[in-house]
C-alpha cells in the first residue's frame, strides 16, 4: 500500500481500492433473481447499498431482471427524488496543463492545442454572456498548472460572483480542478465555492498508471485522497467521478461506490454528487475502443448508481447526446448542464461550431439552455436554478433533501418554482415561457394550501415588484 507524506495526506489517507477484490466480485456467478429483488427492495427503502450488493446488481444479466433494475431506478426517481432537475453550465478558465492524460486534448504533449487562460475582462465577458442566457450556477474548470494556484482559483470565483448584469447573477460557483493541499482548499472555500469536484478517472490501478504517464496526476493515491483533504479543510460538498471508457464500466461503478462509502464512513457524509462522463473524441487523442461503454451499459450504470447511493446527486453532462440524456433523467439523474460551450471563450466566440484545437473534447448535446428547459418541461421535469441550501448554510446536510420526509415539499419544490419563474420572466423564449407558466400552475395545484399561498406571494413579488432571489 502506498503511503503519502504527512503534509499532503488526510487523516484517513489509504488506498482503499483493492483491484483483486473488486474483480473477484465481478467474476461471481449471475445472482439468483430473488437476491436481486432483495437488493432492489433495500434500495427502494433508501438504504445505501454495499459494494457487494452493487456488484450483484451489475452481475445480473437476465434481460428481464435488468428491466426490473431500470424500472426500480425510474420508480425511485419518481417517488423519492421528485421531478426537479438542477441546471448548470461549465466555464473553462484555462487549458495550460503539466499533465499528459492520454485521453485529453489539454495534455501537455498536444502541441496543436491553443493554450489560453481567461484574464479579468475576458472572464467577465464570459460570465456576462452566461448570465444573459439565464444561468445561475457555474462550474469553473481548470487544467493543472502552477499558474492555477488556489489563490488564482479563489480570485476567479470572487470575480464571477461580482459580475451582475440586470437581474443576472451567478449564485453558486463549483470547481473542477486538480487536487490541492489543505491550505489550498481553505483558500478556495473562503471565496465561497459550492462543490469541489475531482474525478478519479479510473479506479483501476494499472489503467490509471498507463493513462497518466507523467506530471502530478500520475500519483493515484494523492488524487484518491484529494477529496478527503478537502473535507478536512472544511469543504463539505465534494463531487466524485470516473471517466467511463478507460476500463471495465462495472469496475468503475464499484470504485465510485467504494469511494462514496469511504467518505460516508470517515466524514459522516458522502459525496454531494457523482459524475460519470463517457470518453469523447478529442484533438490529438487516439482512444483504445476496447472499454468504450455502449448506450445500453451507460443506462445500466446510471440505474445501478441511482439504487446504490440514495443520498447522492447524479450528474449527466452534455458529453452525452440529447436523447440519451433524456432517458437517464428518468432514471435518477438530478443535475445536467445546458447550453454548454467548452472552448475557452466559447460563450462569446465560438457560435454553434465546435473548434477542435480549442476544446478539451467534443460535446454531444449543443442545444441552448432555453431548448433544454423546453424539453424538460415537456417531459414533466421542473428545471431548477435553486441555490438556497448552500446559501443558507445547509451544505453537507444535502442528504436532507432526500432523507427528511417533506424536505422536497417544503423547500426544493417551491424554490424550483420561484427560480423557474425568474427564468421565464427574464430570459425565456415565448414558447418556453407559456409552457413554463402552465407547468408552474400545475405544480401549485399539487401543493398544500399553506405552501401554495406562500409560493404565490413570492411569485407576485417576482412578477409584479421585480424582486429576485427569494427562497425558502
Ligand atoms: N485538469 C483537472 C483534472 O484533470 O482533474 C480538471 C478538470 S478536466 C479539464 C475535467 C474532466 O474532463 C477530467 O477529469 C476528465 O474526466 C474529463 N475528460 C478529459 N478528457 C476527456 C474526453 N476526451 N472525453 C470526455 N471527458 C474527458
Ligand atoms: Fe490536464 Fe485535466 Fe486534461 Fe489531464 S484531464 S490533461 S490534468 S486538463
Amino acid at each position: 500500500m502506498t503511503v503519502l507524506s504527512t503534509d499532503a495526506r488526510s487523516r484517513h489517507a489509504a488506498d482503499f481500492i483493492d483491484d483483486g477484490a473488486l474483480h473477484a466480485l465481478l467474476a461471481s456467478a449471475a445472482p439468483e433473481p430473488s437476491r436481486v429483488r432483495q437488493i432492489i427492495a433495500k434500495a427502494m427503502a433508501k438504504q445505501a447499498l454495499s459494494v457487494q450488493e452493487t456488484a450483484c446488481l451489475l452481475n445480473a444479466e437476465d434481460p428481464a431482471l435488468v428491466e426490473e433494475i431500470f424500472a426500480a431506478a425510474r420508480e425511485l426517481k419518481r417517488t423519492v427524488y421528485g421531478n426537479r432537475v438542477v441546471l448548470f453550465a461549465p466555464l473553462y478558465i484555462g487549458n495550460d496543463c503539466v499533465n499528459d492524460c492520454r485521453y485529453c486534448a489539454f495534455k501537455r504533449s498536444n502541441k496543436d492545442a491553443v493554450r489560453r487562460t481567461l484574464d479579468g475582462p475576458a472572464l467577465r465577458e464570459q460570465v456576462e454572456a452566461l448570465e444573459a442566457r439565464g444561468h445561475k450556477r457555474l462550474i469553473l474548470v481548470f487544467g493543472e498548472h502552477p499558474r492555477y494556484s488556489p489563490q488564482f482559483i479563489a480570485d476567479c470565483v470572487r470575480q464571477v460572483y461580482g459580475v451582475r448584469v440586470g437581474h443576472g447573477e451567478i449564485r453558486r460557483v463549483n470547481i473542477n480542478a486538480a487536487p490541492m493541499d489543505q491550505d489550498g482548499y481553505r483558500a478556495v472555500k473562503d471565496a465561497g465555492i459550492g462543490t469541489f469536484q475531482i474525478f478519479q478517472e479510473t479506479y483501476h490501478h494499472d489503467t490509471y498508471a498507463r493513462m497518466h504517464p507523467r506530471g502530478p496526476k500520475a500519483d493515484y493515491l494523492y488524487r484518491l485522497d484529494g477529496l478527503s483533504r478537502a473535507m478536512e479543510a472544511g469543504i463539505d460538498d465534494v463531487g466524485i467521478g470516473a471517466l467511463f471508457g478507460l476500463y471495465d464500466w462495472r469496475f468503475e461503478v464499484l470504485g465510485l461506490v467504494s469511494h462514496a462509502l469511504f467518505l460516508q464512513t470517515h466524514y459522516g457524509v458522502g459525496p454531494h454528487t457523482i459524475s460519470f462522463p463517457r470518453l469523447r473524441p478529442a484533438a490529438g487523442v487516439t482512444l483504445d475502443e476496447r472499454w468504450f461503454v455502449s448506450d445500453r451499459h451507460f443506462k445500466r450504470l446510471v440505474a445501478v448508481l441511482r439504487l446504490a447511493v440514495p443520498y447522492t446527486g447524479l450528474i449527466c453532462t452534455a458529453r452525452e447526446p440529447a436523447e440519451l440524456r433524456r432517458e437517464v433523467m428518468a432514471m435518477g439523474v438530478s443535475q445536467i448542464d445546458a447550453g454548454s460551450r467548452i472552448e475557452i471563450g466559447g460563450y462569446t466566440e465560438a457560435g454553434d461550431a465546435q473548434v477542435m484545437q480549442r476544446e478539451q473534447f467534443c460535446l454531444g448535446d449543443m442545444r441552448s439552455l432555453d431548448a433544454v428547459i423546453g424539453e424538460l418541461l415537456a417531459d414533466g421535469h421542473i428545471p431548477s436554478f435553486c441555490t438556497a441550501c448552500y446559501r443558507l448554510g445547509r451544505t453537507g446536510e444535502h442528504f436532507m433533501e432526500f432523507a427528511i420526509p417533506g424536505f422536497i415539499k417544503r423547500f426544493c419544490g417551491p424554490n424550483a418554482v420561484t427560480t423557474l419563474a425568474e427564468y421565464l420572466i427574464d430570459y425565456a423564449s415565448e414558447a418556453t415561457r407559456s409552457a413554463g407558466w402552465a407547468f408552474i400552475e400545475r405544480e401549485l395545484a399539487g401543493m398544500d394550501e399553506k405552501t401554495r399561498q406562500q409560493v404565490r406571494e413570492k411569485l407576485d413579488r417576482i412578477a409584479r415588484d421585480g424582486d429576485r432571489d427569494l427562497y425558502f
